[in-house]
């Protein structure tokens, strides 16, 4: 079986306990992010969309070339990404979506030449000890994934920061539809982070009204507005 048709069979990811979060963050992860594949993920996507690999990279991703010239394949630059239905704020490769978006916020880093894995302490989930625990019982699935230390070396170089898609969008001119920005190209359209949110909601499990800080990037987010279901 495909190591990632076995990985979304082991680990399914978001559920009611984390869409009870995600709603009332409101997608604060989603905004100025870069979507990454792991190696071998575009195929296995492409397979699950019955496309071809043209196909599916013409439509859906862009790549990076790093400094060395590994190339990575990411979901298309400056836009929101291409399997949001904006209409009904659904992920439409729910079942087979990239392994990094599916397992925020597990996040890693490269320490000593060997990959770290953690859960990200800005995300409202890592508050919740059930979502918590919840997200932490990938990391051992994680560990298996053949996957160079390398390779995740450089997707930590970008995945923390936030772009400008504006500014992306505006740089595609002239590119092919599958587009390559180098990493240095990419980190120009970094995007600072403008504010901190507060937002004040109910949690049942204290019976408290409770104070969430999110950071944002776009004063034109609006965190009152209720989604259907988390998109991640
Ligand atoms: S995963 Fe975390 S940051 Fe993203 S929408 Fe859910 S609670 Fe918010
Ligand atoms: S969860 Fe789905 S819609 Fe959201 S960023 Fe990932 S692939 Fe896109």
């Amino acid at each position: 079986m495909n190591i990632y048709e076995k990985f979304h069979r082991t680990f399914s990811g978001s559920n009611q306990n984390t869409f009870n979060v995600c709603n009332k963050c409101g997608g604060a992860c989603e905004h100025n992010k870069i979507g990454t594949l792991l190696p071998g993920e575009k195929e296995y996507m492409a397979k699950k969309l019955g496309m071809s690999l043209s196909e599916f990279k013409l439509k859906y991703l862009d790549v990076l070339e790093m400094d060395d010239g590994t190339l990575i394949h990411v979901l298309k630059l400056g836009e929101l990404c291409p399997f949001l239905n904006t209409e009904t704020e659904l992920c439409e490769c729910r079942d087979f979506k990239p392994v990094i978006c599916k397992i925020y916020p597990v996040v890693f880093t490269v320490e000593s030449g060997k990959v770290k894995f953690s859960i990200d302490d800005w995300c409202q989930l890592s508050r919740k000890k059930v979502c918590r625990n919840y997200f932490e019982s990938v990391i051992p699935l994680l560990y298996r994934l053949p996957v160079p230390v390398e390779w995740f070396r450089h997707v930590v170089s970008y995945d923390d920061l936030y772009f400008d898609y504006d500014q992306l969008r505006e740089s595609r001119k002239g590119k092919s539809r599958y587009a390559v920005f180098t990493l240095k190209e990419l980190l120009n359209f970094q995007k600072e982070e403008l504010a901190c949110h507060e937002i004040e909601t109910y949690e049942p499990e204290t019976g408290r009204m409770e104070l969430y800080e999110i950071k944002v990037t776009s004063p034109n987010i609006d965190f009152c507005s209720e989604i259907e279901e988390p998109t991640f």
